[in-house]
């Protein structure tokens, strides 16, 4: 089995991926950032669970939520960091049939391992990057946005709006539904 030594940061080479080398952890710029460092040094098969609650948070600029509550378990493994991830969050959309706002739930989860070294990454090729922050927001992002329904309903069984008139048939009836009902 082969044994990666953390001590020689020399094997690393992400110098492509410093994106967020300048800031400092926790600013609100990247608020599910880690830093997985403490791991490092750490038995493999150590784990670490860590919390994540935002009432409103921004994942990107076309998604923002509210009500985020997350946890992330990391697994200090040989190779890299396994990072299980599962989140809930309520987000804005419109629904489709009576055109009302409204907030739809939102949850995932997702298991990736963020290698130490570019050669044994798994195919989603993350990397750790150099300096063990590791900003989950990107990931997240992406898993929550396979969440929102391509058709959203502020309700399952939403009524609409009346074709003719415009009406809100969940709140009131029209006489194009009268109609519509007593012709064959
Ligand atoms: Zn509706
Ligand atoms: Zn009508």
């Amino acid at each position: 089995m082969q044994i990666i030594d953390l001590r020689l940061p020399a094997c690393y080479n992400v110098a492509e991926l410093y994106t967020g080398l300048a800031y400092p952890v926790n600013l609100p710029r990247y608020p599910l950032r880690i830093n997985v460092g403490f791991l490092l040094n750490q038995p493999v098969g150590t784990r670490r669970d860590i919390h994540f609650a935002f009432p409103d948070l921004r994942l990107s600029p076309d998604l923002e939520v509210t009500d985020f509550s997350g946890v992330v378990q990391i697994t200090r493994m040989v190779q890299g960091m396994f990072v299980e991830f599962s989140c809930t969050a309520n987000t804005g959309l419109e629904c489709v049939r009576c055109l009302a706002p409204y907030n739809q739930a939102l949850a995932t989860s997702f298991q990736e391992v963020y290698a130490f070294r570019r050669d044994q990454v798994t195919e989603s090729g993350l990397l750790v990057p150099e300096d063990g922050n590791i900003d989950l927001a990107p990931l997240v992002n992406e898993y929550m946005q396979l969440e929102i329904p391509i058709k959203p309903l502020c309700r399952p069984d939403c009524k609409g709006l009346c074709v003719e008139c415009g009406a809100d048939l969940n709140t009131e009836t029209c006489e194009h539904q009268k109609s519509i009902r007593v012709s064959p």
